[in-house]
């Protein structure tokens, strides 16, 4: 992986608004135009109001099969465990607020 593809990656992985420069790159370049993807769509589903029921072990499984990537940068694997773990994290208390309520 290139300097500056690692750079973008780990700018998208960690939220971090792209400069100029870095989003020209990202929009030229196959990898990053990926990663931008990617990142895009996780956000989305996690910025979706509605609650979703996230089945047992699925950070586990999705951080499997990135590891299982060789062309996986290890910042973007923290970035995104991280990330996994936040939005999981935040259902679980949002669905234990909703039912915990229910039962009073
Ligand atoms: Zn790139």
């Amino acid at each position: 992986m290139k300097h500056e593809c690692q750079t973008v990656q780990e700018e998208i992985a960690w939220g971090k608004p792209l400069d100029e420069a870095h989003r020209l790159h990202a929009l030229s370049c196959a990898a990053c135009s990926e990663a931008l993807a990617r990142f895009s769509e996780l956000d989305s589903l996690f910025q979706d109001p509605r609650p979703i029921e996230i089945p047992h072990g699925f950070v586990d499984g999705v951080m499997k099969r990135i590891l299982a990537d060789e062309r996986a940068a290890r910042p973007l694997v923290w970035a995104l465990r991280l990330r996994l773990s936040a939005a999981y994290a935040g259902i679980t208390i949002g669905l234990g607020l909703i039912f915990g309520a229910e039962l009073h």
